[in-house]
Formats: structure tokens, C-alpha cells, sequence
């Protein structure tokens, strides 16, 4: 027994230490609140934490663009359109059922009845129009500058224009506290004009084409994935670059297989550095608490049994066992609520674990981490009806469908990194004329849901890879890679 524990310890030590690590970080998170550190000394404690995401994140560049480069050049072109329209799909049709598991679960639970007492008006800052967010979504597709690429994407800037509070008496409506200023002119008195005294006077948002910090991962990923056809269709000629990005993506494996021993020690930082820093749990409790069980229950639906069925009904495998294999970068999105972050030791676990054709993993990761985010468009329908709810503003037929279209798209141009959901939501709530503002609502309890949908993408992408895997096995096993072969190291 003791011979048969320590074997299993020894295959999983890794996992059993990450496990472990989460459950220390809360530990030592809530305990350690009850000391009251200061700003200063909970920055310091943050730092091995730092640490780990910037490992992860320093990763990511070489890591999309060598999986794509050569995972699509060693296809031939009937492979990778086939492989490429398939993926899609499936993201697509699976992410649509994600928001559907939403729908009805904030309609079973409605917890925006409960929230509607709790909820204070809270001020909003400037948002961007839906019609801007989806001109940023197709900026970011093709970004002018791929070294800036690397470091920025587009997004809109909104800055507030106040409207002069002068008008004239014809202008002035009659809701306007309004002091006429009268002077003399050749004798009479002429009213020359009219000071506008009601309180907010009008403010409306410009809205410019801007930057923001963070990797543009879908330009890199289009123009990634596009050079890899390219060079695909090159042969011979395109044969040494296809070898370079191969011995990349190689050696950042390696470099992954090494970091991933700090990674535990990393996750009890990163955890019990976060609890240190949240609002009073007991107030956050009584006004989203509903709100936050709705989100929950949603994503283990559609992560425990949707997605698991399908791979079921799909490749009539074990899903439990696939899960297992992926575990680790499970655990690794929990703590950093990042899909793109968690990139490598996603690819670590399908190949080492669940012994995925790598030529798959190149193309349905990247992709899938950047595009594929259910946990997101659950997330976001869910939030955009309890902000009706919390409104009480009926919503019909059509504008639920609305939402459910909408929170597809919004999910697709989320960045893989912490609570790009939330910033993506304007776009849901516009397109149903909720008010945005209220997006300062659900704020409180974000950072925390979000790590649970983080977990739920992840699985979606990596379920997708052993999916596509088994589909595609003919295609596979018939299509060796000519360009394949030509590294040592692979
Ligand atoms: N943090 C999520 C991810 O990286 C995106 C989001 O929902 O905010 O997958």
C-alpha cells in the first residue's frame, strides 16, 4: 500500500503540490487579513506571485507564434482548412451553448430580485459605444505595427465633452432652472442671454480610436496562423523557418517543463495576495451573493457536464480521464485568471498527459485561448440579465436572443487575460439599451468569478484539442508532415 501511495505521490507530485498550494493560499489569505498589513507589506507579499504570472506571460509571444507557424505549416491544405473550419465551428457552437446554460440558470435563480434592496447607485465611469468595441475587434485583427502588437492593443478612448451650459430662452426646455441675463440697449431692456443652472449639466463621451497596454494575442494569432499556411504551401523553400519554429516551440516547452516547479510556491502568493486585497466579504456576500451562486452553478453545468457529454458523445472516451490529465492547468488558471497566461502548461498537460498529436495542440490552443472563452459568454449573459433584473426592465423574446448573439461576440473579443469579461460587457448591455454604468455593479465580486470562467475556458479549449484529435485521426495518421520531419529535436 505504502509502495503504491508513494508511486502514485511520485507520478503526481506536481498536481497533489498545486492543490496543496491553493488550499495553503486561501489559508494563509484569510489569516493574514486579520493582521491589517499595510499596502506596503501586502505589495511585498504579492511579489512571489508577480513572479509567477511574469514567467507565464513571458512565455506566451514565442509559445503562439511558434505553435502556429509550425503546426499549420506542417499540414497539408486540405488538413488545416479542414482542421481550421471544424475548430471554429466547434468553438463557436460550443460557446453558444454556454450562453444558453446562463439563460436559463439567471432565469431559474433570478437573482436580481434579491440584489434589487442591496444595490446603491454607484457612479460609472466613461464607456465605449457597442458599435466602437466591434470596430477595436477587427482592429485588433489586423494591427498596423506587429512589434507594437507585442505590447498593445486597440481600444477606443471616451472622453467626457460637457456641454456649455448657455443657451438661449428658444433652446432652454422647460425642465431648466434658468437666470436670463437683461441689459439696456438705446433705452429698453433686451434679454441677451440665458445661464443654465440645472445641476448635471449634459456630458457626452467622444470616442477616439485609442491604445491600451496588453498583447494584441488575436493580431499575432491571424498573422501567425497565416504566415504557418504560408510557409506551408512554400515546401522546400519554406523549410528553414518551419525548422526554426519548431526548435522554438521546442525549447519553450523545455523552459515550461523547468518553471513549473516554482509554480506552486507562485500560486500561494498569488492567491492569499489577492484575498488579502478584496472588499469586506460579508457586504459583497449580501448584495451579489445570489448573483455569484448563479454565475457558479452555470459554468459547473456547462464545465462538468455539457462540455464532458460532448466529449463522451463525440470520441466515446473517458472525459473524466481527460480532465484528470488537464488538472494542472486547471488549477494554474484558477490562480491566474489568465487562458493566455495558462497557454504552456495547457500544452504541457495535453501532450505529456493526454498524448495529443502535437500538431493539433498547436493549432486548437492558440486559437481556442484566444477566440474559445465559454466560461466568459456564460459570464456575460448571466451579469447582462441580472442587470435587468436588478433594473426590473423586462426583457422579450428578441432581446434575450439579442443578448445570447451578443455575448458570443463579446466572449470572441476578450484578450485571455484577468477580467477582459467585464470590459467586453458593454457591448452585451448596450445592445439591449441596459445602462452601462451599472457595469460598476457586479465589480466587487468579478476578480473572483472570474477565475472560475478562466478554469471553464481552459477546459473548453483542451477538451476541443482531444475532440478535433479524435476527428481528425484519419487525417492525421494519413498526413505525416513533410516538414515534420526535418528537426532532430521534434
Ligand atoms: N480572464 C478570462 C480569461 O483569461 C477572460 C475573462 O473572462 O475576463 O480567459
Amino acid at each position: 500500500f505504502l509502495a503504491r501511495g508513494r508511486d502514485v505521490c511520485r507520478r503526481n507530485g506536481l498536481l497533489i503540490l498545486s492543490v496543496l498550494s491553493v488550499i495553503v493560499g486561501c489559508l494563509l489569505g484569510f489569516f493574514l487579513r486579520t493582521q491589517r498589513l499595510s499596502p506596503q507589506e501586502i505589495s511585498y507579499f504579492q511579489f512571489p506571485g508577480e513572479l509567477l504570472m511574469r514567467m507565464l506571460k513571458m512565455l506566451i509571444l514565442p509559445l503562439v507564434v511558434s505553435s502556429l507557424m509550425s503546426g499549420l505549416a506542417s499540414l497539408d491544405a486540405k488538413t488545416s482548412s479542414r482542421l481550421g473550419i471544424l475548430t471554429v465551428a466547434y468553438y463557436l457552437w460550443t460557446t453558444f451553448l454556454a450562453v444558453i446554460v446562463g439563460i436559463i440558470m439567471v432565469s431559474i435563480i433570478h437573482p436580481g430580485g434579491a440584489a434589487q434592496k442591496e444595490i446603491t447607485e454607484q457612479s460609472g465611469k466613461p464607456v465605449m459605444s457597442s458599435a466602437d468595441a466591434l470596430l477595436d475587434l477587427i482592429r485588433n485583427m489586423f494591427p498596423a505595427n506587429l512589434v507594437e502588437a507585442t505590447f498593445k492593443q486597440y481600444r477606443t478612448k471616451s472622453t467626457p465633452v460637457i456641454k456649455s451650459p448657455k443657451v438661449t430662452p428658444e433652446e432652454a426646455s422647460p425642465r431648466r432652472i434658468l437666470i436670463y441675463g437683461v441689459q439696456e440697449e438705446n433705452g429698453s431692456r433686451v434679454q441677451n442671454f440665458a445661464l443654465d443652472l440645472t445641476p448635471a449639466p449634459e456630458v457626452v463621451y467622444k470616442s477616439e480610436p485609442g491604445t491600451s497596454d496588453g498583447m494584441n494575442v488575436l493580431g499575432i494569432v491571424i498573422f501567425s496562423a497565416t504566415m504557418g499556411i504560408m510557409l506551408g504551401r512554400m515546401g522546400d523553400s519554406g523549410a528553414p523557418l518551419v525548422s526554426f519554429c519548431q526548435c522554438l516551440n521546442e525549447s519553450v516547452m523545455k523552459i515550461v517543463a523547468l518553471a513549473v516547479w516554482y509554480f506552486p510556491f507562485g500560486i500561494v502568493f498569488l492567491i492569499a495576495g489577492k484575498i488579502l486585497e478584496m472588499d469586506d466579504p460579508k457586504a459583497v456576500r449580501k448584495k451579489l451573493g445570489f448573483y455569484a451562486i448563479t454565475v457558479v452553478c452555470g459554468l459547473v453545468v456547462h464545465g462538468l457536464f455539457i462540455l464532458p457529454l460532448l466529449y463522451f458523445l463525440i470520441t466515446r472516451k473517458n472525459p473524466i480521464v481527460f480532465i484528470r490529465g488537464v488538472l494542472q492547468a486547471l488549477l494554474i488558471a484558477l490562480a491566474t485568471s489568465s487562458s493566455s497566461a495558462t497557454l504552456p502548461i495547457t500544452f504541457k498537460c495535453l501532450l505529456e498527459n493526454n498524448h495529443i498529436d502535437r500538431r493539433i495542440a498547436r493549432f486548437v490552443l492558440p486559437v481556442g485561448a484566444t477566440i474559445n472563452m465559454d466560461g466568459t459568454a456564460l459570464y456575460e449573459a448571466v451579469a447582462a440579465i441580472f442587470i435587468a433584473q436588478v433594473n426590473n426592465y423586462e426583457l422579450d423574446f428578441g432581446q434575450i436572443i439579442t443578448i445570447s448573439i451578443t455575448a458570443t461576440a463579446a466572449s470572441i473579443g476578450a484578450a485571455g487575460i484577468p477580467q477582459a469579461g467585464l470590459v467586453t460587457m458593454v457591448i452585451v448591455l448596450t445592445s439591449v439599451g441596459l445602462p452601462t454604468d451599472d457595469i460598476n455593479l457586479i465589480i466587487a465580486v468579478d476578480w473572483a468569478l472570474d477565475r472560475f470562467r478562466t478554469m471553464i475556458n481552459v477546459l473548453g479549449d483542451a477538451l476541443a484539442a482531444g475532440i478535433m484529435a479524435h476527428i481528425c485521426r484519419k487525417d492525421f495518421a494519413r498526413d505525416t508532415g513533410t516538414t515534420e520531419k526535418l528537426l532532430p529535436c521534434e
